[in-house]
């Protein structure tokens, strides 16, 4: 109900606290007097933070997407930080403070509340940009908001249209941009809802209320709004779409408007100036001169791959050549190639003649072990390897002709490999 209430701006009833901002959405100071104090969880239920409803509010609450003011109320000689503000079910709006107040509120207590103002400022310019964006989106497309969601760092609506093009991301950008240069009037009015139904609004709320109130962006924009405005579009700033995203109903399209824009615009220029450095190249080269770095990065892998191919047959053929008799077992640990170098040496020893086994570690971390012979030949590779592994606590398998596994840390690889060669019939 709360959010129904603000984005489609009831009246309030005399019991509901006053909303000091439907009218005036620029007062950030103001006299009031507290009506009920309590306690309560507010969007945090692990902490009961005490609470204040007024007579009267500047102060928004979260609702119809906008995020909630912050500020400070001087109450009974203190002045303290509002921490957070909730819209009941009810109507009132709720003041959660950061902390206790040194002496207890009675009702009655007049009180000055006093609006974060550059906060409040940010919000306005996301809201006012939000209903700009939209009607955009509407006038060249024709694809309708069906929500708006308003974060700490950026904002979101998402549109009914499974897809969007680039070209339609810029396009709607470059219009709302044209409607905030052209300084056009936001301005707030009620009216009854037979009325509303002719105006054409960009969305028509459900039937259940008896008056609306509207904000009007000049000859460009009419929706029914509970939210805080600013008083002309150039007071937006900047309007700067970014990520878009497929979701469920539709697509999302995040954008920033004001400072908001100008940040995100600092951050992502300082981010590329950083790794525009890194290649001592300008910002605007980067892309192309990562394009060129992956290409020499995959020539330089290939080429890498192919050395470490010709350096295992050399090292091979060097060690068969050690050898003598008709079975020729080559015994090998490597302390600086890694396993996959080993697995590389023990297939081109056995590739290099016949009768040939090969009992091969790697001591680099994760150490491991190799044990290959040359197909067809008479030992049984798996079962060698299993029983080595065994006494020493590491894992592994294969078949007759080929096996592989994992040693501990610490493990003597070369004792290792000498007993298993001595069982070698
Ligand atoms: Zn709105």
């Amino acid at each position: 109900m709360s959010a129904l209430h603000e984005i489609y701006g009831w009246r309030e009833f005399s019991h509901m606290t006053k909303r000091l901002y439907y009218d005036q959405p620029g007062l950030l100071k103001f006299e009031s007097v507290v009506e009920e104090t309590g306690t309560g969880s507010g969007g945090s239920p692990q902490e009961a933070r005490p609470a204040l409803i007024l007579r009267e509010s500047a102060f928004y609450p979260t609702s119809g997407g906008q995020i909630h003011d912050m500020g400070w109320v001087t109450v009974g000689g203190e002045r303290v930080r509002v921490a957070e503000v909730v819209d009941a079910e009810d109507g009132r709006v709720v003041h959660y403070l950061e902390g206790p107040t040194k002496s207890a509120i009675a009702p009655g207590t007049p009180v000055r509340g006093e609006i974060d103002a550059e906060r409040r400022r940010d919000h306005m310019q996301q809201h006012t940009g939000q209903h700009v964006l939209s009607a955009a989106f509407i006038e060249l497309y024709q694809m309708t908001t069906v929500s708006f969601h308003m974060g700490d760092d950026y904002c979101s609506i998402d549109l009914s249209t499974p897809a969007i093009t680039a070209a339609q991301v810029v396009g709607a950008e470059k219009r709302a941009n044209e409607i905030v240069f052209e300084n056009r009037p936001v301005t707030i009015r009620y009216v009854r809802r037979d009325e509303a139904e002719k105006l054409g609004l960009r969305k028509l709320p459900p039937a259940e209320r008896d008056e609306l109130r509207l904000i009007e962006v000049a000859d460009f924009d009419l929706s029914a709004c509970g939210g805080t405005h600013v008083n002309a579009t150039g007071e937006i700033g900047a309007i700067l779409l970014r990520k878009t995203e497929k979701t469920r109903q539709g697509t999302r399209v995040e954008f920033v408007c004001g400072g908001r824009a100008v940040a995100s615009a600092r951050r992502d220029y300082s981010t590329l100036t950083e790794a525009a450095s890194l290649f001592s190249a300008k910002p605007v080269d980067v892309p192309e001169i990562i394009r060129k770095t992956f290409d020499v990065l995959k020539i330089l892998h290939r080429e890498k791959d192919e050395a470490l191919e010709q350096l295992a047959g050399a090292m091979a053929n060097a060690d068969l050549a050690g050898l003598s008799g008709d079975r020729k077992i080559a015994v090998r640990v490597f302390s600086d190639h890694d396993v996959a170098f080993a697995k590389l040496f023990a297939q081109k020893a056995v590739r290099a003649g016949v009768g040939i086994i090969a009992l091969v570690a790697s001591t680099m971390i994760p150490p491991g072990v190799v044990f290959a012979q040359t197909p067809g030949a008479t030992a049984d590779m798996g079962a060698l390897l299993r029983e080595a592994l065994a006494a020493v606590g590491g894992r592994g398998g294969g078949s007759r002709d080929f096996a592989q596994g994992g040693l501990p840390a610490g493990c003597d690889a070369e004792k290792l490999l000498r007993e298993a060669a001595t069982k070698i019939g």
